[in-house]
């Protein structure tokens, strides 16, 4: 296994009872890119209990922030959603992933489609001034369930924009699009029908995507990146591959 280091919690929060986030402290030495993910865990029976986690945070904050499931049967996550602030947990001091914005081929429009947990990596990139200056507009497309599930909202739409540094990029180019599949709700419907029907574009202004303007990236479930990927490749983009910068990235956001 990678090297790891101890780390402490410092908050928990939870959104409801499938969600939560926590932040721990930061080694200095780690360093990573908007979008990695690293191994965390804790010590089960004097045994290491390790998962691939995303990293929520931005790379210049002094914390480390991740946004999970809580699986009931789970066996990291049934212990993980009882933490509190003074524990301590592993995390491996390798991180590595694919959505990373310099794997993708120069573009305008940057869309970040994510379901469910599959929102944490997006987190990082939307928190980096950098994605502002790279593209013009920044989509952020989530899908959930349900309106409860819509995890970080209120910061996207209400704190972000305030922000000191970024806020005024954020107003300008990030647009946010929730959506929910089992409820009513503004944006209703599955990221692909969105797509397919061209309905995500006519609502957030902006044209059907080409090959020229467009890069995605995408996080969720193994059937989520499966049906995305169909879309794009039926519109002949191309998924960037052995160091081949292409249209676009996937990650999966868990192994079922
Ligand atoms: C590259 C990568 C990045 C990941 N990033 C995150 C992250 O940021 N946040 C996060 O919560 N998980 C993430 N995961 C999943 C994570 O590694 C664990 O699977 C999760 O923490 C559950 O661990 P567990 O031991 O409790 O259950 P596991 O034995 O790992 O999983 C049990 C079952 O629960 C379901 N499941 C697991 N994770 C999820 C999930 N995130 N959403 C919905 N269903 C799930 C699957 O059906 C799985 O078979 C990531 C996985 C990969 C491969």
């Amino acid at each position: 296994m990678a090297a790891v280091s101890k780390q402490s919690v410092t908050s928990v929060h939870h959104w409801n009872e499938t969600l939560f986030s926590f932040t721990t402290t930061r080694d200095k030495s780690l360093r990573f890119e908007n979008g990695h993910f690293v191994m965390v865990g804790m010590e089960v029976d004097g045994r290491p209990l390790m998962r691939a986690y995303s990293i929520a945070s931005a790379n210049y904050e002094e914390e480390l922030e991740f946004f999970s499931i809580k699986v009931q049967d789970g066996p990291l996550t049934s212990r993980l959603q009882n933490i509190r602030p003074g524990d301590e947990l592993m995390i491996s001091s390798k991180p590595t992933g694919t959505l990373v914005a310099d794997h993708l081929l120069p573009g305008r429009h940057l869309y970040l489609l994510a379901t469910g947990t599959g929102l944490a990596p997006f987190m990082s990139i939307i928190r980096d001034p950098d994605i502002y200056e790279r593209f013009e507009k920044v989509i952020l497309v989530h899908g959930v369930r349900r309106i409860i599930d819509l995890a970080y909202r209120d910061m996207i739409t209400n704190e972000l924009p305030q922000n000191e540094f970024f806020g005024e990029q954020v107003k300008n180019q990030l647009i946010y699009y929730p959506t929910v599949t089992r409820e009513e709700f503004v944006h209703k419907g599955r990221i692909t029908e969105l797509m397919l029907n061209g309905k995500l574009f006519s609502d957030i202004g902006l044209p059907q995507p080409n090959h020229a303007d467009d890069r995605f990236m995408l996080c969720g479930s193994t059937a989520m990146l499966k049906d995305t990927c169909k879309v794009l490749d039926g519109w002949e983009f191309k998924e960037s591959r052995h160091g081949i910068k292409e249209h676009y990235v996937i990650e999966r956001a868990f192994v079922d």
